[in-house]
Formats: structure tokens, C-alpha cells, sequence
């Protein structure tokens, strides 16, 4: 189970002292509150002013990484000169220059047809929200009735299993979303790893930070190594991470702290 991270800061401390550190965050539910819709999460104007600073500091390098497409991650984050992974690390943009993964004509015909079988099943269902992305079909149900969020989720494995059969998909359960996604093995975690890969700094001689709280995190906490620094968002028994903040809100305070320390040498 992770441990409180205000109770971990020593050691935190300790692990972060004399290394490059390569700060990853996610976006929805790590640096935003959660909203309604997916576009009304906005990233409090604090928050962007710790993570401008964490990202001026010679010794920080910035990746938010998130499942939203990429050009909407950089509109909303708005900080210049970062690197930023979308599409769950399908897209990812640093201040060098793009790398897109490719999709084969199979996969992404596969997706326009679980986007078209949602629309059509999921029409009389209020609150709903079904967006197609490059790379995956999300299904968003925070905005439906409790009572039918069941339904919601039926409708979801309906118009997925045809593919899930034939390997082409998979589901991936986010926080009240549903997303399609190819079966490949690409993920968070690997666009975390292929950013250290590229920042070119050896490995003893940097520690990954990471803050996460939803399930598409696990692949990143998953490779971390006991040196380095995972922190998950919520209580999350099962987690991955080392360490541990209750709400959204204390994440700033978790900034800031990374903040602070890498200033100093
Ligand atoms: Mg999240």
C-alpha cells in the first residue's frame, strides 16, 4: 500500500538529491479536478505557475502525459518548451520535435466502427459523451445518472467485444470512461520510458518522478525503480506507486515540495 507522501518527504529528499529529474505528470485528475465534461477540466492558474517553475530549473525535465490528444494537452497546459505525451503516449511532442506511433488501416477501421455502433446505441442516453481520437474511442459517463451508468457500460462491451474477439481492442476502464484502444502494447509507461531514452542522461544519474491517479498510471509506476519516485492521487490500495496523496488538491503542495528540493544542488 503506498505510503503518505508528507510522511515520505525525507526520503524523497534523499532520492532526488544530486540527480537529473525527469517529472512526469498526468493531466485529468492529477493536475485538473475532474469536471462534468472532459473539457471544462481547466488547470488552476497556481498549479501552472509551480509547473513553470519546475520546468525553468536546469536540473527538472517536464513531461505531462495524459490520454487526451495531444493538441488539446498543449492548449490546456500551455508551458512551452515541455515534452507532452497524448493519446495515452500514442503522440508525443518534445521541445526537439514529434514522434507519432503508427496505426495499422485494420485498427483504425476498427475504431470508426465502435464509434459508430456508440453513437447509435448510446443515442436516447443523456449525459453521454462519445469522443473519437486518433488513436482510441473514448465513451465519458460522469455527466449520466447513476442509475444508468450500467446500461452505459453494457453498451460500451456491445460495440467492443467484436473486436476485443478478434484482438484487434481493448477496453480500458478509466474514471466513469470507457475507452477503445488498439490491443498493442503501447502505452504510458512506454512513452515515459522512451522520454528518459531521449533525454540521454544515464540512468543512475537520473530519478523519474511520476504523479498519477488513475489506472492508465499503473503502466507507468510499473516501471519505476525503487529509487525512483511514484505518487498516486487517491487511495488507491493497490497501486503501484510508493507513495500516496488523498485528493487532487494536495497535488500543488507535491509540486511545490519538487519544486523547492530541485532548486537546491
Ligand atoms: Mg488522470
Amino acid at each position: 500500500m503506498p505510503q503518505d507522501f508528507r510522511r515520505a518527504q525525507a526520503e524523497i529528499c534523499r532520492k532526488l538529491a544530486g540527480r537529473q529529474v525527469m517529472l512526469g505528470v498526468d493531466y485529468d485528475g492529477t493536475l485538473a479536478p475532474f469536471a462534468a465534461r472532459p473539457e471544462q477540466a481547466r488547470l488552476a492558474p497556481a498549479v501552472r505557475r509551480v509547473l513553470r517553475q519546475c520546468a525553468a530549473l536546469p536540473r527538472v525535465r517536464l513531461a505531462v502525459v495524459s490520454g487526451r490528444p495531444l493538441a488539446d494537452l498543449r492548449r490546456r497546459v500551455a508551458i512551452p518548451d515541455i515534452s507532452y505525451a497524448g493519446d495515452h503516449g500514442w503522440c508525443i511532442q518534445t521541445p526537439q520535435g514529434a514522434y507519432t506511433r503508427k496505426l495499422s488501416p485494420a485498427i483504425a477501421q476498427a475504431l470508426v466502427a465502435v464509434e459508430r455502433c456508440l453513437r447509435r446505441v448510446c443515442a436516447d442516453i443523456p449525459g453521454v459523451l462519445i469522443e473519437g481520437k486518433l488513436f482510441s474511442v473514448a465513451l465519458h459517463y460522469r455527466a449520466v445518472a447513476a442509475q444508468r451508468r450500467r446500461t452505459v457500460r453494457s453498451c460500451f462491451q456491445h460495440c467492443i467485444r467484436p473486436w476485443r474477439e478478434q484482438g484487434m481492442l481493448e477496453t480500458l476502464e478509466g474514471a466513469l470512461v470507457r475507452e477503445a484502444r488498439p490491443a498493442r502494447p503501447w502505452n504510458k509507461g512506454h512513452a515515459v520510458r522512451w522520454l528518459w531514452r531521449q533525454s540521454g542522461i544515464p540512468p543512475r544519474e537520473r530519478v523519474a518522478v511520476y504523479i498519477g491517479d488513475d489506472r492508465t498510471d499503473e503502466d507507468v509506476f510499473r516501471i519505476l525503480r525503487e529509487s525512483d519516485v511514484g505518487i498516486v492521487v487517491g487511495r488507491q490500495k493497490r497501486s503501484g506507486a510508493q507513495y500516496c496523496v488523498e485528493t487532487q488538491a494536495e497535488v500543488i503542495e507535491v509540486l511545490r515540495m519538487f519544486a523547492r528540493e530541485t532548486m537546491r544542488r
